[in-house]
């Protein structure tokens, strides 16, 4: 195949990703292709403006061109971003009734989220907070489990001659998951617009009634899906989880920094430090750092956000979850006291951002020009 602008053209058009069979730029358009020798430079504008999407891009045009006309070839990307006011489905109003909304994230699989979570909901409950949460971990909606709601859907009310969805109720917690929108174990693959639309309806057709404190459990990761929930909902603030290990906390600083960026703009309420340290049950005067010490709490310092709390492994957190009764219900225990103090913070910090800053709009993807 001959090196031209024509032909390259036609190979972005052709091109489908091996596993979903989309096409390479389903969202994105090819603006200019310009050909200097061996070195070729491509224009693209796309709709996703993150560091990690414009990444992937590259490499993919890369390894399609180089496998096309030869490994020696150069491949340069320039990117703007699209306008994409139209498909944009921000129902940016604040919820009526719904004082806080905080979206719980981590950078990272595995590190406690939804436990988080879960623990904080409930203590917030227990400190008297009226609360819901979403579950909106698309990846391993875990809710119904801890929240011993396994096999309840929630019903269909009439409210004020709208259909809505009445949460589900446990532990003075009022609960929704996507997990109602399939079979608990069932591996699902959303893609974001499905799970935007997902989100959109727990979040907007569900009857809250008032809230102090709507809870949200995002998926993992600073993905396209993250970034279109994230889109949806206008987030008083974000938690962000991460264990003290240095490949959890290069994660969450990821994290941190996808709802600082300007056009987010999400204040980030603190990080929350879990699996801080181990107690054995038998040894209860030591202390094991199993995935390090101080690491979530140093990266706080750096990045000049609060540490909300540094939550230990304990094996009654994980039982209590599997049962379906959260730990943070226990009476008086060390970690049923970890987690109220740490809701305590929580209130305190989202409190203090209430004074300082004005609220949080959704996100407008107009004003994503000039992010990398
Ligand atoms: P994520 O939502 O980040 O994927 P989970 O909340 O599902 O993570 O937690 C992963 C596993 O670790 C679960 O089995 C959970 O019960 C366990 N776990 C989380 N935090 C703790 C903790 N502090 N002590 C003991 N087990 C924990």
């Amino acid at each position: 195949m001959e090196l031209n602008k024509k032909n390259i053209e036609e190979l972005f058009e052709q091109t489908t990703l091996n596993e979903s069979n989309e096409k390479l730029l389903q969202n994105d358009s090819l603006l200019n292709v310009q050909i200097f020798g061996n070195e070729v430079i491509l224009d693209f504008e796309i709709s996703n403006p993150t560091l990690q999407y414009k990444k992937k891009i590259e490499g993919l045009s890369t390894q399609l061109l180089q496998k096309k006309f030869g490994e020696e070839l150069k491949v340069k990307t320039n990117f703007s971003i699209k306008k994409v006011e139209k498909e944009v489905k921000i129902q940016g109003n604040p919820i009526p009734g719904v004082k806080n909304i905080i979206a719980v994230s981590s950078g990272k699989g595995g590190v406690g989220k939804s436990t988080i979570s879960a623990n904080l909901s409930v203590a917030l409950a227990k400190l008297d907070y009226k609360v819901g949460l979403i579950d909106a971990d698309i990846y391993g909606p875990s809710m119904p489990i801890m929240f011993d709601l396994v096999g309840e859907s929630p019903k269909a009310i009439d409210v004020e001659g709208k259909k809505k969805m009445q949460p589900l109720e446990n532990y003075d917690v009022k609960m929704v998951s996507m997990g109602f929108f399939t079979e608990l174990n069932q591996a699902i693959v959303w893609r974001g617009p499905m799970a935007s639309k997902a989100l959109n309806q727990l979040i907007w057709d569900s009857h809250w009634g008032e809230l102090d404190y709507l809870i949200i459990d995002l998926p993992p990761g600073t993905g396209d899906i993250h970034l279109s929930l994230v889109q949806a909902i206008p987030l008083t603030g974000a938690i962000v989880v991460s264990t003290p290990q240095d490949i959890a906390l290069a994660d969450a600083r990821k994290g941190v920094n996808m709802f600082k960026m300007d056009s987010i703009d999400v204040p980030v309420v603190g990080i929350v430090e879990n699996m801080s340290y181990f107690i054995p049950e038998d040894l209860p005067n030591k202390k094991y750092f199993i995935f390090g010490k101080n690491g979530a709490k140093n990266l706080a310092e750096q990045l000049e956000i609060n540490l909300l709390a540094q939550i230990p492994i304990v094996q009654s957190v994980r039982e209590a979850s599997d049962a379906g009764r959260p730990a943070a219900l226990q009476n008086d225990t060390p970690i049923s006291n970890s987690f109220i103090n740490f809701a305590k913070e929580v209130v305190k910090a989202v409190e203090a951002r209430n004074e300082n800053l004005p609220s949080t709009e959704a996100v407008k993807i107009t004003n994503m020009k000039g992010c990398s």
